[in-house]
């Protein structure tokens, strides 16, 4: 089913408010797999409203409208549509009797043009708005739905998730049902070249590529009757991604990297101890966000100072002075430190400069080294992440644990 979502308000069309109705419900359709074809926004002009009406009703299937719904001589969305329609504005009693009801209660004259919030028209029925006085307006005409929603987000928003989403999904029949993949190691674009033909060749299921973070991300996404139908539809679909980009891929769905490692070390027997400067902790949190990693995880220590590092991991005072606190030796050092003192299989270090000062040319703000180390090993990596503090902090935290998954 094709949708299409129209919103009413001189306001959103001087730009004095920003559309944030024409999203959400963009979103929410979406979600349950009606396609939005087009978004109008029209000022409160009655022939212009008809006109935008009558134009989505050529092309569209469900039309859903915000704004225009209140009480005074600008909120005419019903009346346009009603004309557009050839149908007569009716009084519904449900709607009258609970605007006369919070008139008396509040103890306020009601005044004639509160009856229209209880005007609608003929054949349609109310969509309740639990907040305000204005109903929305349900009508099917034709195959055709409309739906005619006040402007107020937080009032617009309840009727649309209560009401309107479950009548259309019912509606419409179908679900969408979507698979993550995640990758590491791979950038979004070579990813997407390589893949360029499938993603270009398929239009349900959907395949769409996402970054964030370093890392990047691919959805699947299949309309269908229902979930068992999806997965059919997705599994030839991530099984060819697999065959040729599969060695990227380190988890999926909502699994985090975190997960990921944690369940590898716990399942191998694998003891780890941590020591972190610039990530402050992090790389500890993401892995005690995890249960059972107390069987794997000894200790994390947050090493910030020089001083620390030689107390704490036992780095010798040289290679700071030499190589400074940011550097593969130190990293190695750090690694190989704590993993000797908390007897562990592993040891794990990161250091860097995360900015935004202390950088120079040689050591720029993002250098962040990562060390290793295990009774056979000890080594360290280089790193150069872009972002602010805190975003340098979540890579360098996701780079070490991507390393631990290697
Ligand atoms: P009311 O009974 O409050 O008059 P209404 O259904 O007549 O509701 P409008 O008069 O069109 O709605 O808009 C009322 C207010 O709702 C606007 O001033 C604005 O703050 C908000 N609003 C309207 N449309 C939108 C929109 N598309 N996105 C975000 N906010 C909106
Ligand atoms: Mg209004």
């Amino acid at each position: 089913m094709k949708a299409e979502i129209i919103c009413v308000g001189t306001e959103l069309l001087l730009g004095d408010i920003v559309n944030t109705n024409a999203y959400v419900i963009a979103r929410a359709l979406k979600e349950i797999g009606i396609d939005v074809y087009y978004h109008t926004v029209v000022g409160d002009n009655f022939a212009r409203i008809k006109e935008v009406f009558l134009s989505a009703l050529k092309r569209s299937d469900i039309i859903i409208t915000t704004g225009g719904l209140g009480p005074t001589r600008d909120d005419i969305t019903k009346d346009a549509i009603a004309e557009a329609l050839n149908l007569k504005m009716i009084i519904n009693e449900e709607a009258l009797i609970k605007i006369e009801e919070f008139f008396k209660r509040v103890n306020r004259e009601f005044t004639k043009n509160n009856l229209r919030q209880a005007l609608i028209p003929e054949t349609s029925q109310i969509i309740p708005n639990e907040i305000g006085l204005a109903p929305g307006v349900l009508l099917e005409k034709d195959d055709k739905i409309v739906i005619m929603l006040p402007g107020p987000p937080f009032e617009m928003e309840p009727m649309l998730y209560n009401y309107c989403i479950p009548y259309l999904q019912k509606k419409s029949g179908a679900i969408i049902f979507s698979r993550v993949l995640k990758f590491y190691g791979i950038g979004e674009s070579s990813l997407e070249e390589k893949l360029i033909d499938l993603i270009d060749s398929q239009s349900n299921p959907t395949i769409a590529p996402y970054a964030k973070m370093g890392e990047v991300t691919i959805r699947i996404t299949a309309k269908a009757k229902n979930k068992e139908e999806a997965i059919q539809m997705i599994i030839p679909i991530e099984e060819e991604i697999k065959r040729r980009v599969g060695n990227y891929i380190y988890a999926f769905d909502d699994q985090k990297i975190e997960d990921v490692v944690a369940k590898m070390l716990i399942e191998k027997g694998i003891t780890i101890a941590i020591a972190e400067s610039c990530t402050g902790g992090l790389i500890s949190h993401k892995l005690t966000n995890v249960p059972g990693i107390s069987k794997s995880l000894e200790r994390a220590v947050v090493s910030y100072s020089n001083k620390s590092k030689i107390e704490l991991l036992e780095v010798n005072p040289e290679t700071i002075e030499k190589t400074g606190a940011v550097s593969e030796k130190t990293a190695e050092e750090m690694a190989m430190g704590i993993r000797i003192n908390a007897k562990c299989d592993i040891g794990l270090s990161i250091t860097g400069i995360a900015g935004p000062d202390g950088g120079t040319l040689e050591k720029p703000v993002g250098l962040v080294y990562i060390g290793y180390s295990d009774k056979n090993n000890t080594f360290s990596k280089k790193f150069l992440f872009k972002g602010k503090r805190q975003e340098i902090k979540e890579r360098a935290a996701n780079a070490a644990l991507q390393l631990l998954r290697e």
